[in-house]
């Protein structure tokens, strides 16, 4: 295809770092580059501690441990997520209990909490659908409400906002992703944001094998032990040098990718009403992160039909998500039909445009006028 869904770009002095990280003489994890990383986030966003994994996935797995989700208890999370927002909790004997999607933002809808509340509830797994927040306040509330702890799966989320708050700041914790398909990349890492003090030294250690290097490293303790359970979720320090890089462009990111998300948006307007398609919703109070660009087409038929059609214009388009309650694993846990009908029904119809960090101009204009010559 000559326009691809997404692709990978470096957009600075990534390869620079990288050679300085190997000149270093440490490749391995929580070298300088790491530190600069986690520098970066905890300034930037102002949490007490960010943490650098080796994907998003990891640190919801590392989140569920920290939280001590035992066998049997149960973790509210939306059906229409990827497979990792739920399978993280799973692995530690979670019961999944899935919610639906509000019909506007696609996101966790918080109206449904209440009743999804038992007395084995330990935690509400938010996601930042397409980067833009959910309904912090009113899940903050449920949540405090009944001693819930709010884990934000913010892989579209970082520097988003709502109510002028940066995404990521409101659970206890967050979990970032930086695979070659989110906004900041290092092929395959993540983050963990934690902004519950009592929770950093835990993380540090589950973190590293369950041992207390971190610790000893900077000289806290005389003795680097096993001192509890934990796995090796630190990525190495080249890739955390190629993400500093992308970090640092920041600002020049975020605007590049909102110019095309909002081109996308006004210029399809017309189109979308002729075609009975509706674009995204951005609530008043929203900043949203410009992670992704998603049309809902009326039917699958349709949607299916789009996708050929922008396939035939050499554009590649996908679609995403399954919703998580009527897959083999979600149906062993009971999922069944009509259980998420806002999730079952979307999951069919939508369909998400090209939106990479170097995408210009001519692509854009071939992208557009692919769109508007299809006709549902
Ligand atoms: C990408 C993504 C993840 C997983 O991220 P990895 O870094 O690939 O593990 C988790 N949750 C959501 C919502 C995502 O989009």
């Amino acid at each position: 295809m000559k326009i691809p869904f997404n692709r990978p770009v470096a957009v600075g002095p990534e390869f620079a770092y990288m050679q300085q990280a190997l000149q270093t003489g440490k490749i391995s994890g929580d070298g300088m580059f790491t530190q600069r990383c986690h520098s970066l986030l905890e300034e930037e966003l102002g949490v007490p501690r960010a943490l650098l994994t080796s994907s998003c996935t990891h640190a919801l797995e590392m989140s569920a441990i920290l939280l001590d989700i035992q066998p049997g208890d149960e973790v509210i999370i939306p059906s229409f997520t990827f497979v990792s927002t739920v399978n993280a909790f799973v692995l530690r004997g979670a019961r999944p209990v899935f919610i639906d999607v509000r019909p506007d933002t696609l996101n966790l809808d918080e109206n449904l909490l209440a009743e999804k509340i038992t007395p084995r509830t330990r935690a509400i797994v938010p996601v930042h659908y397409a980067g833009i927040a959910c309904e912090m306040d009113a899940i903050m509330e449920i949540a405090a409400a009944h001693g819930v702890a709010v884990v934000e799966d913010n892989a579209h989320g970082l520097f988003g906002r709502y109510k002028g708050r940066y995404l990521g700041t409101f659970g206890v914790m967050a979990t970032q992703s930086f695979h070659e398909t989110k906004n900041f990349m290092m092929g395959e890492g993540g983050a963990l944001l934690i902004n519950d003090p009592a929770l950093i030294e835990r993380a540090e250690i589950v973190r590293e094998k369950g041992t207390n290097r971190a610790r000893f490293f900077r000289g806290q303790v005389d003795k680097y032990t096993w001192v509890d359970i934990g796995s090796s979720y630190l990525p190495s320090d080249m890739l955390a040098a190629f993400l500093l890089a992308q970090l640092e462009a920041r600002e020049r990111i975020q605007q590049h990718r909102q110019r095309i998300w909002l081109r996308y948006h006004e210029q399809l307007r017309a189109w979308a009403e002729k075609n009975d398609v509706r674009q995204p919703h951005i609530p008043p109070e929203v900043e949203p992160a410009w992670h992704l660009y998603y049309l809902l087409l009326p039917s699958l038929d349709a949607r299916q039909r789009f996708i050929a059609h922008m396939a035939a214009h050499d554009i590649k388009t996908v679609f995403h998500y399954l919703p998580l309650h009527l897959s083999d694993m979600g149906r062993r846990f009971g999922g069944q039909v009509g259980d998420c009908p806002v999730t079952e029904d979307v999951s069919d119809r939508l369909v998400r445009l090209p939106l990479y960090n170097d995408l210009d101009e001519a692509a854009l204009q071939i992208i557009l006028n692919a769109v508007e010559a299809f006709s549902v």
